[in-house]
């Protein structure tokens, strides 16, 4: 039996509204994955998209090292993180080791939404 792949979502608060949009237009897609997210973002798809998601701790309490941790454990194979770039983070420097660890595997990664777009089009066409 072939396992599905797990694709982890997350958006900083600028951005939450955005990422919701977007699973909402990817919902039939996103289905076809074992979702993970860290805890408001999950948090918000679960309530408004309705997609069960496995949540992970909130990004500045740890979420994107949990994630970072999942990929090099082989157990996250693609990440959808729409970061916000004209806001400062507490957790910066997490942010920053998650983008570098997700390069270290080599696994898709969209840190915008025209890149979650074609990822998304690439797995699932
Ligand atoms: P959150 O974490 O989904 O819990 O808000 C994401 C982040 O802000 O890094």
């Amino acid at each position: 039996m072939r396992m599905k792949n797990t694709l982890a979502l997350i958006a900083h608060d600028n951005l939450k509204s955005k990422m919701v949009d977007w699973v909402m237009h990817n919902k039939a897609k996103l289905s076809q994955f074992n979702l993970a997210a860290t805890s408001t973002t999950g948090t918000r798809i679960e309530a408004e998209v309705g997609l069960q998601v496995q949540k992970y701790k909130s990004g500045p309490m740890g979420g994107d090292q949990q994630i970072g941790a999942g990929i090099a454990e082989g157990r996250i194979n693609v990440v959808i993180f729409f970061w916000d770039p004209l806001a400062p983070h507490p957790h910066d420097v997490d942010v920053k080791a998650l983008l570098r660890i997700a390069a270290v595997y080599d696994i898709p990664m969209a840190c915008n939404q025209a890149s979650a777009d074609l990822i998304i089009q690439g797995l699932i066409p």
